[in-house]
């Protein structure tokens, strides 16, 4: 695992901190060597389902330390197949970074937001047996009568002159 550092005052930094990290060992592992809480943090979509996360959006992890009087935390970051860990000391530097990843947040908002959409849409097709933005009589009759209206219009102005 590459742990970088932020602070307020030095932004990002290479930092070596930690136990070693042997060949092998995965960075949760490390992680609770090091002494972080496994799991506590993470978000239930995380928990439920972490291939998914990793694979659909980034996604904004914080461990934090089993000694409770540290301020100290660690923030994963998950980009598709990447993690970045990033090291804070202050809960001040923690709500900084915070705030600097929250576009990621609004990211992985409209991902999920796509992928209701498109459940929403097959459902619908399921349902109606058309396209969500077209109507039927049963899903929309209001509009079902104004296509009527309007073909109707367009007939009698196919027809030559019209009858009194
Ligand atoms: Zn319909």
């Amino acid at each position: 695992m590459r742990l970088i550092k932020y602070s307020i005052s030095g932004g990002y930094e290479d930092v070596d901190y930690g136990p070693e990290f042997p060949t092998g060992m995965s960075d949760q592992q490390w992680l609770v060597v090091a002494g972080f809480e496994i799991g506590t943090m993470v978000t239930d979509r995380v928990r439920d389902d972490p291939d998914r996360v990793l694979l659909m959006d980034p996604e904004v992890v914080v461990y934090w330390p089993k000694e409770e009087s540290s301020t100290r935390r660690i923030v994963e970051v998950r980009t598709g197949e990447d993690s970045h860990f990033v090291l804070v000391e202050t809960l001040s530097d923690l709500l900084h970074l915070r705030l600097a990843l929250a576009p990621l947040h609004l990211l992985a908002l409209g991902m999920r937001l796509d992928s209701l959409v498109t459940v929403a849409e097959k459902t619908f097709r399921l349902s109606h047996g058309h396209d969500a933005y077209e109507s039927c009589e049963a899903c929309d009759p209001e509009r079902e009568r104004l296509k009527e209206e309007i073909a109707g219009m367009a007939r009698d102005d196919d027809g030559g002159p019209k009858a009194n």
